[in-house]
């Protein structure tokens, strides 16, 4: 199936499970760390600071890099923001700690390894491999910041508030007049006027109004040279020394321009996205993790699409959307049954087949064979109709393998979800 129709259903799949943060794979998140990176090579001010892996690359980093500094910021990096918010399952309070100089090993090391949960990673959470240990500067503003794109003008979107720090959702709730948002011309670039706009939207305090348009305009062309879907700094800040300075970075990249941005996609770091998704990318299936207990097999987008709305219909939730496509392998439909299997929160399986490219058979080979590698703890539903049909219910029914048949999609969905709460 073609990119594209996957991006248009997958706002409608997550929307029938109910769950909006999902990150997906089809664009890049990179850590704050190799964000502010990027950043500083195009000339936007960030503090300075590096990232550390274990306590000793900590000790180095302190004796390299902050010789003579008194206090440090210390970030657990991890691919969902809430950060500062969150706390450890060890029980430490916030990823982001200030700490005196002298207290920066003890606080990395209380963070490395561990597991923090934000209300962006889920209840899951997400591990800290590394620490980005920054200059402490003395912030006297925050303001958001945040390139985009925008539907309604078909181009890049600027929003900007003078008041940062915390999410957007509550800026928008709390400040909805402080929101100010300004498109861009994609063909003409940012004008000056565009840069004043926006800095007038951030108001900054005391930093050089001059100084911060250019700032303004390098984010853009960052944004557009890196083929960037968001950009996002909160806080963009200001200093006491009247430095405008991006404390935070998010930076999301159209995953269609990695072949023209291979330095930037080799940062991937797939030990923070869904483990399922990983495994589901490897094997070139369309899939979506998600967060109920019916996994669905099914080809075709549509009838993905469909298979999911009728287990809401009946009361259930899917756990995934996945579209195996019209000309999986069996070693793919293998793959496919693994991930809905290794996922402990499945109770049960729905496979919806309507062979057209797509053969029954192949499908039924793929089951039997999978179930041979994989120790099937859950009732699976299957529905086949459409090409090699026969065959197929011929293959399922010589496996020996227990299985509920289904006559229709609806009967099929309505012994799914049976099957799931028995
Ligand atoms: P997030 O919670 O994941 O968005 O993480 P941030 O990088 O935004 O850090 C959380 C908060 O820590 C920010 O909103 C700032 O208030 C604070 N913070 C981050 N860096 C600095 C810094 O260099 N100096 C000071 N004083 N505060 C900082
Ligand atoms: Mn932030």
């Amino acid at each position: 199936m073609a990119r594209g129709l996957l991006g248009k259903l997958v706002s409608r799949a997550l929307s029938v499970a109910g769950k909006s943060q999902h990150q997906q794979l089809r664009r890049l998140n990179i850590h704050e760390y190799q964000g502010a990176e990027l950043m500083g090579k195009f000339g936007i001010n960030v503090p300075k600071g590096a990232a550390a892996g274990s306590i000793e690359e900590v000790k180095n980093v302190m004796k390299n890099m902050f010789p003579n500094e008194k206090e440090m910021v210390v970030k657990s990096q991890i691919l969902a923001g809430g950060r500062g918010l969150g706390t450890f399952q060890s029980g430490l309070k916030g990823g982001v700690h200030i700490v005196k100089v002298e207290e920066t090993e003890d606080i990395a090391g209380k963070m490395l390894g561990q597991i923090l949960v934000t209300k962006q990673t889920g209840p899951q959470g997400k591990v800290v491999s590394k620490v980005y240990l920054c200059e402490k500067l003395s912030l006297v503003n925050e303001m958001y910041f945040a390139i985009t794109l925008d539907r309604t003008t078909a181009g890049p979107i600027i929003i900007a508030c003078k008041k940062g720090g915390t999410s957007i959702e509550d800026l928008a709730e709390k400040f909805p007049d402080m929101i100010i948002k300004v498109p861009i011309d994609v063909f003409n670039g940012i004008s000056d006027d565009d840069a004043e706009k926006v800095v007038n939207g951030l108001a900054p305090k005391v930093a050089d109004r001059k100084a911060a348009m250019e700032q303004v305009k390098k984010l853009y062309k960052l944004f557009c040279e890196t083929d960037c879907t968001l950009l996002e700094i909160n806080p963009l800040a200001e200093t006491s020394d009247s430095q405008l300075i991006a404390a935070d970075a998010k930076l999301n990249f159209d995953d269609n321009a990695s072949f023209r941005l291979k330095d930037i996609f080799a940062l991937r770091d797939p030990t923070q996205e869904d483990p399922r998704e990983v495994a589901a990318a490897k094997a070139d299936l369309n899939y979506i993790g998600l967060d109920g207990e019916i996994g669905c097999m099914v080809n075709g987008a549509g009838l993905a699409m469909a298979t999911m709305d009728i287990i809401k219909l009946h009361g259930g939730t899917p756990a995934n959307f996945l579209d195996v496509g019209g000309n999986a392998s069996e070693q793919q439909v293998v793959e496919a049954f693994k991930i809905l299997t290794s996922d402990d929160k499945v109770k049960a399986i729905l496979v919806n087949i309507f062979g057209g490219i797509m053969k029954c058979d192949v499908i039924a080979s793929g089951i039997v064979y999978a179930a041979k590698q994989v120790s099937l703890k859950v009732p699976v539903v299957v529905r086949l109709e459409g090409t090699n049909v026969d065959q197929g219910k011929r293959i399922l029914k010589e496996s020996g393998m227990t299985l509920i048949t289904a006559e229709d999609l609806d009967d099929a969905a309505e012994k799914a979800v049976k099957a799931s709460s028995s």
